[in-house]
């Protein structure tokens, strides 16, 4: 059985290239019938970010990932926190401390400090020297009597087969004539990314390691620990680098690329997953041709990883505008989808205008007002942007001087037997009764839409008229009569 995993550092929260790594290990997962697991890799305490692990979860079951084992999600193979597997990590240190293939190194910070500061200074890469490698038992022996602080490190040698990646093929790097040793288990007992890393996969049973290209440069040293243990490797695949339209890197700086950020402007979170999906490939049908937005479950029967590609996937911010309209477009189409939306539009409105109580907040306004703007509108949040503030609150005090109230009772009763409302027939009768008046049409039209939202530009008069409805037109037109 598959088994793929998710194995965020809490040093930070979810943003669009963990979310996508996220998403392919659980496509993949899904595809073929396995499990998906989330476990938090947390060995390096400085860098901890209190709450991290749960906004993460929560950010990952929003965008609908569901985790089958992980920190209180069940499963047998656990703890799923490493910071909870220290034993665990102890005993898998002896065994490499037993076969040879790691040793203790008591080289002090000072002696590491001026190590690097050589190395600098004669302008090359820094990297350990592999002294203790040659310490003999009876120094080992010694320097232990007198407790005095070690690491363990892993002694590199060179990995002859390259990596089959599932992404880019035949791999080859070059890791023991590049770097010293690395450390496995720090001084204060806790383990390394790339040891924890190993041990986990392997205990976890994990098959398929699908992980960000930034980490293709560490599987070498991983599959010499695996072999350094006698373990069967998982297979490998790497995702390309996430990149802007440009080709430039994402990062911070350039707006936030954090999950929360998205959420929090009102994206819908099958827009985003196509969205961040759809960049890398990988799919039987582009996800992201344009009236196409797949659910999870098509997302995954289409998967294959062997079709991600390998050159960097530039994320189009456009694109993901046209999503979330696409998104906005099929939600209303359907009977439960529509009404969640409204309900949705219903809250968004309450709590943009606190201080109204009499909101036009009838379903059926919801409705119309969606079906009127569905192919424009991009986030629910934008119809409660000044400029369609409109739809909800009539305008405050605002007086109708440039036709005479005879004029204007006139216009009240046109409009009071128009049957069907629509803007078609509202233009026609607005245009004939200016005409029937000597009324300026442009001039009266300036004032019903001031009249009727309080705006000096915007959507049509007869738009306004139709999508508000009968009784409220009336009712803000009569209201303005001075
Ligand atoms: N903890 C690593 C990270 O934060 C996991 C890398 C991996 O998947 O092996 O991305």
């Amino acid at each position: 059985q598959v088994r793929v995993r998710f194995a965020p550092s809490p040093t930070g929260y979810l943003h669009l290239g963990g979310l996508r790594t996220a998403l392919y290990n659980f496509l993949y997962a899904r595809h073929l019938g396995g499990k998906f697991l989330l476990r938090i890799e947390d060995t390096d305490q400085t860098r901890l970010v209190p709450g991290a692990s749960e906004r993460l979860v929560e950010d990952l079951l929003w965008a609908g990932i569901e985790i089958d084992e992980g920190p209180g999600f069940g499963g047998n193979l656990g703890p799923y926190v490493q910071s909870h597997r220290t034993q665990i990590y102890s005993q898998a240190i002896e065994k490499l401390l037993e076969n040879g293939t790691a040793y203790r190194c008591f080289c002090t910070e000072r002696r590491l400090d001026l190590l690097r500061k050589e190395a600098l200074r004669i302008r090359q890469v820094p990297r350990y020297d592999n002294k203790c490698r040659n310490l003999t038992a009876a120094e080992i022996d010694s320097l232990l009597a007198k407790e005095t602080p070690h690491c363990i490190r892993f002694k590199l040698t060179e990995h002859e087969e390259p990596l089959e990646d599932l992404i880019y093929g035949k791999v080859h790097h070059n890791v023991s004539d590049n770097e010293g040793d690395p450390v496995v288990m720090k001084s204060d007992q806790f383990p390394t990314y790339h040891f924890a890393n190993v041990v986990d996969d392997h205990l976890m049973g994990i098959t398929h390691v699908l992980r960000g290209v930034e980490w293709q440069i560490s599987t070498t040293k991983h599959l010499l620990l695996y072999k350094a243990f006698g373990w069967q490797p998982p297979k490998f695949g790497h995702l390309p680098l996430l990149v802007n339209a440009d080709g430039t890197k994402l990062s911070k700086r350039q707006g936030d690329i954090g999950i929360q950020y998205f959420r929090q402007r009102g994206y819908f979170p099958q827009a985003l997953v196509n969205y961040v999906v759809s960049a890398g490939g990988g799919f039987e049908h582009k996800a992201n041709a344009k009236q196409q937005l797949l659910s999870m479950q098509e997302l995954s029967e289409q998967f294959h990883i062997e079709r991600v590609n390998s050159h960097p996937s530039r994320l189009n911010p456009e694109q993901l505008d046209d999503l979330n309209r696409l998104e906005i477009a099929q939600r209303l189409s359907g009977v439960e989808s529509r009404l969640k939306l409204v309900n949705q539009v219903h809250e968004l409105v309450k709590k943009a205008y606190p201080q109204h109580s009499n909101l036009d907040l009838a379903e059926g306004h919801i409705v119309d007002v969606l079906n009127w703007s569905s192919r424009r509108l991009t986030l629910l949040q934008d119809l409660t942007s000044s400029k369609l503030s409109f739809l909800w609150v009539k305008p405050s005090n605002f007086q109708l001087t440039d036709l005479t109230s005879e004029q204007l009772i006139g216009l009240l009763n046109v409009l009071q037997t128009d049957q069907d409302f629509n803007k078609d027939g509202l233009n026609i009768k607005l245009k004939t009764f200016a005409q029937g008046e000597n009324i300026k049409f442009p001039l009266m039209m300036k004032s019903l839409r001031a009249a009727l939202s309080g705006l000096n530009e915007g959507p049509g008069v007869a738009e306004m008229m139709e999508i508000l409805g009968k009784s409220v037109t009336l009712e803000r037109i009569r209201e303005a009569v001075p």
